[in-house]
């Protein structure tokens, strides 16, 4: 992750012509803060958790990123997505910053009182980090409205007043933006829209593939199913499914949310992830774990149009293979900002008191990613590069621009 990431940096710094005084002082995080958690388990003994938050940038405004819960967290991964927060943040033009946190655990592991007291000492040991005006968490990979209630609730406690703009990603009746849950499946979705339009891809009838039927996946599944799309493959850890007349997306999400698995569902043949990943489709929607798309697999990704939810979706070489093939790629950096657009929203409304209707909180989304596309597309374009290289360079930009204003010393 961080080689592509440097990878792609050096590439735009080079085509902006960036000074490397400037390049360094706003590419190297901002702030790293680890945390051992000793954690009191439901059996009596205690066991110590990491925790770790990264700012990587304040210049845009205070920093904004989600909080994972996985065995795969560690500095390095919290690290490659904060400084893709910064980028994303500056791409939609938001008026904020980048960072990441998250605990190395197993979250399926834990009962829900080990949950919540691992997640309010998460919260205590990062007091002087986060804050309505400094950093904003949000939910990411194992986390969720629960989580954000936990973390709202133990600042406003610590603090002494309620402060619910510490975090975004809140339950509707503590503070939370109506739209929010599926924010990043919405947005994934307008992405597909504005790429489908601008490729002449016919979105409806349009096959799609959509790996990782968890928050960002399951929603935009939905999403595109709402836009005529038929989804014929989808997958969770238990493996992938796969319907050539379409999977029926409602009764998906309802056998997940039951089962906590796709794991036996009705009316699908199932199949293995690198076969579903090889299986001919319009559009590819990774929305599961890192480095999916990689040297191994990238050849065998049989789709035209590939729209990146999770972060990190391709490796380096995975991702210059699909260049290479004519693959087109929107990636992570656009095509996932709808879950930090509508925090943005939820934000807002915690600071002034406001209450948003779905129809402005969507149509703000939908302006802000239309904008964006538009301006990563045309630079792309401008710069012969790919999706992906030309929103590096919009990101860069505009935090090149504040960092020029705003001086050091
Ligand atoms: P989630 O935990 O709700 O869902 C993740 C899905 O991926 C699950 O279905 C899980 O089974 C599957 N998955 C994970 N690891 C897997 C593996 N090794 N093999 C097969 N399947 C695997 O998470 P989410 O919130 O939907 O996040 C997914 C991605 O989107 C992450 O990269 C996250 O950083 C990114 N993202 C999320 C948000 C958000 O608002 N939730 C916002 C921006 C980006």
């Amino acid at each position: 992750m961080t080689q592509s990431i440097q990878t792609h940096l050096l590439q735009a710094k080079k085509l902006i012509e960036l000074n490397t005084s400037t390049y360094h002082a706003i590419t190297h995080p901002a702030k790293q803060v680890i945390v051992s958690l000793p954690i009191m388990m439901d059996n009596g003994l205690v066991k110590v958790f990491k925790g770790y938050r990264v700012v990587h940038s304040d210049i845009l405004g205070p920093s904004k990123g989600g909080t994972r819960y996985d065995e795969s967290v560690n500095l390095e991964i919290v690290n490659a997505l904060a400084t893709w927060m910064s980028l994303k943040c500056a791409i939609v033009d938001l008026p904020y910053g980048g960072a990441k946190g998250g605990i190395q655990c197993n979250p399926k592991r834990l009962s829900q009182a080990e949950l919540e007291r691992l997640t309010r000492a998460y919260t205590r040991s990062m007091l002087s980090t986060i804050g309505p005006k400094k950093d904003i968490p949000a939910p990411d990979m194992g986390t969720s409205a629960r989580e954000m209630a936990w973390i709202a609730d133990e600042y406003s406690r610590c603090l002494g007043k309620k402060q619910p703009g510490v975090v975004t990603g809140k339950p509707l009746s503590l503070g939370g933006a109506l739209g929010r849950v599926e924010a990043t499946g919405r947005g994934v979705m307008l992405v597909t829209v504005e790429a489908a339009e601008q490729l002449n891809i016919p979105l409806a009838q349009s096959s799609v593939i959509v790996h990782g039927f968890g928050n960002v996946g399951m929603h935009a599944a939905q999403l595109l199913e709402k836009k005529g799309c038929k989804i014929i493959g989808i997958s969770d850890r238990s493996g992938g499914y796969f319907n050539q007349n379409g999977i029926d997306i409602t009764q998906a999400i309802d056998y997940k949310i039951t089962n906590q698995t796709l794991e036996d569902m009705p009316h699908v043949q199932p199949v293995d992830i690198a076969k579903l990943l090889g299986t001919k489709t319009d559009i590819f929607i990774p929305a599961g774990q890192e480095n999916i798309i990689n040297s191994q697999n990238a050849h065998h990704i049989n789709a035209k149009l590939v729209v990146e939810g999770a972060n990190g979706a391709s490796d380096l070489e995975g991702d210059a293979i699909m260049q290479k093939k004519g693959t087109i790629v929107i990636p992570d950096i656009l095509a996932n900002a709808g879950g930090v657009l509508v925090s943005y929203c939820e934000w807002v409304q915690n600071n002034t008191g406001q209450i948003w209707t779905s129809e402005q909180v969507n149509a703000h989304m939908k302006s802000k990613l239309r904008k964006a596309f538009e301006i990563v597309y045309s630079t792309s374009q401008n710069y012969q590069v790919s999706i992906r290289q030309g929103a590096y360079i919009v990101g860069l930009e505009r935090l090149a621009e504040a960092y020029s204003h705003q001086g050091t010393f």
